[in-house]
């Protein structure tokens, strides 16, 4: 298989808050790696604007020690570095002043297509809109990227999208979720879109019921204080999981492309069901396995934040009207994976006797580690012994399927970041899609606050609290195994 690399034009990519943790672990390494493709042509310029003083040499440094440090590539594999590094530039700005703005505009070129990534503070959002606005460094055709989060509820997430709305219009603001610009996250759509073969089962009749699962080995370590104030609902549910379950269960959208797309998401989580609170299991991990407790990380011993979520939601329309999703996202579980399985009824009756077992097909699409997917078909059990069923996997890692281009698939930051310079949102999120998820999320928060509820402690390393898994058992349902 022959991946094909096309170059994006030339372009000026602006990234505030360039100096910051984000720009160096991710948004710098994956522009070199375009660079390195051959996506990102020489003659683009990355300007960093940030609050440190530096010079460009300065910065250049910053970014060589970097891409050390977080690049999976062997230095000698690129022999590129110098020159990717020669396509940087620094400029010193005062994000709620005037400083260091001319500059910036000085070193802009005409001609080229303009993008302004906004890796600081949301409430920076707003200055850096107004002044790229008011100052004349954005044209029409300007682009600008925000990053999570989008808001804390959504008052919140309607004054951001007004003080954006001032300055940018709808088709230039790029609201980043890095789980849209996963492969398998993309592959989903190719798969249900593309095939004869899974779209007339997809609803509720022959789906039992969908898990979507993200769970990560790591505690919230030196970020307690400021995950205590967000929490696993708002970190990872009203964002990653909702863009996933989106996915998953919208209408075919009549084009790929970004109205029809994100229509259909949209129609989704506005006809999501409001979530009954005994369908709602909440945690917080406990001391344990060498590292301490949640509430000692986020220094608030009284602290009511879950680290844990698990909570069962229902879509109100002709296709999914009786088939729950289950959503599950943690910290400190067994495993680090992110998983969607799509669970097929059992067939209406068994023509096998008893000893056959029942079973049941399984779509399992693996977001990380080892991105795939992986189909659980029922065979016979080879060899003599009479007719007993077996489930065996029609298994499609991407590293096998692609063979040594499987290296070349881009991550999720770089793919995003090239559509933005291509100018193409299908895979951002759009105002009124982030505004309707927290409508659906404020009211489950809301809940917990009215009732003063605390989150249940689970063991680390293991797969949450009790409560979450009663809450599938009493469907008699089981989750999927939480492993690597
Ligand atoms: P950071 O604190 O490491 O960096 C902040 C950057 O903003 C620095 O470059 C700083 O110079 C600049 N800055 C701050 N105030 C400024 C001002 N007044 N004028 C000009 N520049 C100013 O933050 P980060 O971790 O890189 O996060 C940036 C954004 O990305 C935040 O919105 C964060 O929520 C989001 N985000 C970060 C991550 C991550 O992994 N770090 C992941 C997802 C989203």
């Amino acid at each position: 298989m022959v991946s094909r690399v096309i170059p994006v034009d030339p372009f000026d990519l602006v990234v505030f808050g360039g100096t910051g943790d984000l720009a160096r672990r991710k948004i710098l390494p994956g522009l070199f790696r375009r660079f390195c493709a051959g996506q990102m042509p020489a003659e683009a310029q990355i300007i960093a604007a940030a609050r440190s003083e530096m010079d460009a040499e300065g910065y250049r440094k910053m970014v060589r020690d970097a891409i050390n440090e977080f690049d999976g590539q062997r230095p000698d594999e690129c022999p590129e570095l110098e020159n990717f590094l020669s396509r940087l530039n620094y400029v010193q700005v005062d994000a709620q002043g005037d400083g260091g703005w001319q500059e910036l505009k000085e070193m802009l070129r005409k001609d080229t297509v303009k993008a302004f990534y906004f890796s600081v503070a949301p409430s920076l959002f707003g200055d850096i809109a107004e002044r790229l606005k008011n100052k004349g460094l954005a044209k029409r055709d300007a682009r600008i990227v925000v990053e999570k989060p989008f808001g804390r509820d959504l008052a919140s997430a309607q004054a951001l999208n007004k003080s954006l709305a001032a300055y940018f219009n709808e088709d230039q603001i790029y609201r980043i979720d890095h789980y849209l610009g996963k492969e398998t996250v993309q592959n989903l759509m190719a798969v249900r879109f593309g095939n004869m073969l899974f779209e007339p089962l997809w609803n509720s009749q022959y789906i039992d019921h969908i898990q979507i699962t993200v769970a990560e080995t790591v505690g919230v370590g030196g970020r307690g204080g400021y995950y205590d104030k967000s929490g696993a609902m708002r970190d990872m549910v009203q964002n990653h999981l909702m863009q996933l379950l989106c996915l998953i269960a919208m209408e075919p959208p009549s084009r790929f492309e970004p109205g029809a797309v994100r229509d259909e998401k949209l129609k989704v989580i506005r006809a999501l069901e409001p979530v009954e609170p005994h369908h709602i299991a909440r945690g917080q991990y406990d001391a344990g396995a060498g590292e301490a407790g949640y509430r000692e990380h986020a220094e608030d011993p009284r602290s009511r934040t879950e680290s844990f979520i698990a909570l069962k939601c229902h879509i109100s329309n002709w296709r999914w009207a009786g088939t729950p999703i289950y959503l599950r996202t943690g910290k400190r579980l067994k495993a680090r994976t992110s998983e969607i399985a799509v669970v097929f009824k059992e067939t209406p009756h068994s023509i096998f006797d008893e000893d056959a077992g029942r079973h049941r097909n399984i779509l399992t699409i693996r977001l990380q580690p080892n991105e795939g997917m992986e189909l659980g078909v029922t065979i016979k059990e080879p060899g003599p012994g009479g007719m007993r069923l077996v489930d065996v996997p029609l298994d499609m890692s991407f590293s096998d399927a692609l063979g040594p281009d499987a290296d070349e698939v881009p991550d999720a930051y770089e793919r995003l970041i090239m559509d933005v310079i291509r100018g193409n949102q299908t895979l951002f999120m759009r105002g009124d899609e982030v505004e309707a998820a927290w409508a659906w999320t404020d009211p489950i928060i809301q809940g917990w606050e009215t009732r003063n509820e605390v989150p249940k402690l689970y063991d680390p390393m293991s797969s949450g609290p009790e409560d979450a898994l009663m809450l599938m058992h009493r469907d008699g349902r089981k989750w999927r195994e939480i492993k690597a």
